[in-house]
């Protein structure tokens, strides 16, 4: 199953398709992830890439659109994938559809995380994740269960984004509303988009985005308290 997951930074989609990979082996990815590396390794991409990042515009849509066409060829088909961050623009949405009907594949679903900007930079500021594993913590919500170790793997360094600071993520949130939320409704009129609401409680998104994609679901129904 090959899906999308839309919405703007901090509404959950990296932890989503972290948890679609580790229940159902389809691949993240991430095309921020795929350019930090990139920024790290040095390479021209990541040069290029290095300063758009860190003022929250867009990296151009062909870099973009090369980086995740050469991604998607390297992969291994039957395991599926989940895009996280891509596409961004209306160009990007139409070379995915090209770009996978050249290879005689399909996009399933598209699910939109949606959350009120209001919420979105207390979000953003407060992440970290550990260095080793990439598991997502948060300040306030989410606070390893013993300070400084990771509650997965056991390690105790971790990263924040240089991104996540208060004024990166307001011009993230403008380029979002500019140049991504369009999209919801270019995957609506086509019947391929399922709105969830990316403020309920972690288990509940993760049950509906299931529900969406039309398979059982690991997490329990939650029931409003008696
Ligand atoms: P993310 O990790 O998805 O929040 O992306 C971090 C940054 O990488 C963004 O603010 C952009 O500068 C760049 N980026 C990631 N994905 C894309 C994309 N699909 N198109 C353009 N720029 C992107």
């Amino acid at each position: 199953m090959n899906i999308i997951l839309l919405g703007p930074p901090g509404a959950g989609k990296g932890a989503q398709a972290k948890r679609l990979e580790a229940e159902r082996g389809m691949v993240q990815l991430s095309t921020g992830d795929m350019l930090r590396a990139a920024a790290t390794a040095g390479t021209e991409v990541g040069k290029l890439a290095k300063t758009l990042m860190e003022s929250g515009q867009l990296v151009p849509d062909e870099v973009v659109v090369r980086v995740i066409a050469e991604r998607i060829d390297a992969l291994d088909r039957r395991a599926g994938f989940t895009l996280d961050g891509f596409p961004r623009t209306v160009y990007q949405a139409d070379a995915l559809a090209d770009l996978l009907a050249q290879r005689g594949m399909v996009l399933d679903a598209v699910i939109e995380l949606s959350v009120v900007d209001g919420k979105l930079v207390e979000r953003n500021v407060g992440r970290f994740a550990c260095a080793a594993c990439g598991e997502g913590y948060h300040d306030r919500f989410k606070r390893p269960a013993a300070e400084g170790v990771c509650d997965r793997c056991g390690a105790r360094t971790f990263n924040r984004r240089t991104d996540d600071n208060e004024a990166t993520i307001k011009s993230r949130l403008a380029v979002y509303r500019e140049q991504t939320a369009p999209l919801v409704d270019y995957y609506r009129r086509r019947g391929q988009l399922h709105s969830i609401d990316g403020t309920a409680p972690i288990d509940e998104v993760s049950r509906q985005i299931d529900a969406a994609l039309g398979r059982p679901s690991q997490h329990a129904e939650m029931r409003p308290l008696s």
